[in-house]
């Protein structure tokens, strides 16, 4: 008989990641892969006015050192269009290499053959079928559009949009439905519609000599539930790379949970190979949280490591000051600050977890299994914080320095494990 133990030790983790094929955004020797066997790639997108080059390349510039792999940009009037050339001039004299996507809606077929040099500055179009006219106007559009990405070489995302679906297809779709014996309710035939939409134009593509794995698909709503539907139709329909995402996810929260549901369980069947977080920011709020919060969805679920993790416990009754969250913060900070100068110096270092715990009761044995952790002194203890390297107790902090005495530990602990003199000399041991 299966003991329970054996029982849980056999659930499963993410499927397999479905076989797809692999588009390559490139920005002079780099190269970014979407699909095939490439990680999940994490994207964003600016709200600077593009018209604006140097605000919109400082934008782009911190959303890439937060992490963005590719960033997109709107390309909506032709002084966008212009300055598009001088956003990737400013950003190469910068040294920042990542990608640009153009967003192209309504007018994407006149920007890209009217403004060459933004054709060619850009790294990959995104358009939307449903913001391209009606009947054959729409048809002559795409082609228009399709015939530039050959021409440059560049890939596209076909992006359908639930608030922006091809009417006449709709009608189309629920004439048909109609007819049937047993009709569809019209939330079901909008998403088919959807599905339908992005692979029937990716195919057009493709006829119009654009190659097959220049194309990404995404097909984006607003509710989990319809999201998560229709990928996994998409997914079973095609295999093409897919970007996921959840349009329109809101504010706070709000709209960092409800991606998350969407994206995880997707993740999870193995499905999207490249994600955006369509955050709304709050007022003066840092539009690089988009990035952090595609990182921690791809981090905590094994998918991909960013940045070392930060276990922290809630706090409770036990905890009356705010030091222990003040030291998870500060430490979740300072370890993100070092990334960008830690990636190449110290290979491995993103996985690395850190505990920081509020009072002995999960303390000790939290701080034990991760690779360094702390266990903060609760309310009525001994003011003494034992510090937890590799699983064996080592020091104890005392006093008003604690943070800081703390953050010199991680640090000497990650340049001996991590640094390059360490590596060497395991390797000739
Ligand atoms: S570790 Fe201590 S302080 Fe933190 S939640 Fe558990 S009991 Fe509360």
């Amino acid at each position: 008989m299966t003991s329970q133990i054996d029982t849980i030790g056999c659930l499963p983790g993410p499927a397999a990641r479905r076989q797809t094929r692999q588009a390559i955004c490139r920005w002079g020797d780099h190269a970014v892969r979407i699909g095939g066997d490439a990680p999940v790639v994490v994207q964003s997108m600016t709200n600077t006015d593009t018209e604006d080059a140097i605000a919109t390349a400082i934008q782009v510039k911190e959303l890439a050192q937060a992490g963005s792999e590719i960033v997109r940009i709107t390309v909506n009037t032709p002084e966008a269009a212009r300055s598009v050339p001088a956003i990737r001039e400013q950003l190469d004299r910068m040294g920042v290499a990542v990608p640009l996507c153009g967003d192209f809606h309504f007018n994407g077929h006149k920007l890209l053959s009217q403004y060459p040099d933004c054709a060619q500055a850009l790294s990959k179009y995104r358009i939307n079928p449903g913001n391209m006219g009606g009947g054959r106007r729409r048809d002559d559009n795409f082609a228009q559009m399709v015939e530039v990405a050959c021409r440059f070489d560049k890939p596209i995302r076909i992006g359908v949009n639930w608030g922006s679906l091809d009417q006449e297809l709709l009608a189309r779709m629920m004439d048909e439905n109609s007819q049937r014996a047993e009709p569809l309710d019209a939330k079901a035939v909008m998403r088919q519609a959807l599905v339908v939409s992005a692979i029937s134009n990716a195919e057009r593509a493709q006829a119009l000599g654009l190659p097959g794995n220049a194309i990404v698909l995404s097909c984006k709503v607003s509710h989990v539930q319809d999201l998560i539907a229709v990928y996994r139709d998409l997914s079973a329909r095609c295999d093409y790379p897919l970007h996921l995402g959840l349009t329109e996810a809101g504010m706070g929260t709000k709209g960092v949970v409800a991606s998350t549901a969407a994206l995880a369980v997707l993740l999870q069947e193995g499905i999207g190979d490249t994600i955006r977080i369509s955050l709304t920011p709050e007022p003066g709020g840092d539009r690089a949280r988009e990035v952090i919060v595609a990182q921690e969805i791809l981090q905590t679920m094994g998918l991909r490591a960013f940045t070392p993790m930060v276990i922290a416990c809630p706090g409770c009754g036990r905890t009356t000051s705010t030091v222990f969250q003040e030291l998870a913060d500060d430490i979740q900070r300072f370890l993100r600050q070092k990334m960008p100068g830690w990636k190449t110096k110290y290979p491995g270092v993103e996985s690395m977890n850190v505990a920081v715990m509020g009072c002995v009761v999960n303390g000790p044995g939290e701080s034990r299994h991760a690779d360094i952790g702390i266990s903060l002194p609760g309310t009525g203890e001994v003011p003494a914080a034992p510090v937890y390297v590799d699983g064996q107790r080592t020091v104890t902090l005392k006093g008003d320095h604690i943070a800081q005495e703390f953050q010199a530990i991680v640090e000497q602990y990650i340049e001996r494990r991590y640094g390059q003199p360490h590596r060497s000399q395991a390797a000739s041991e």
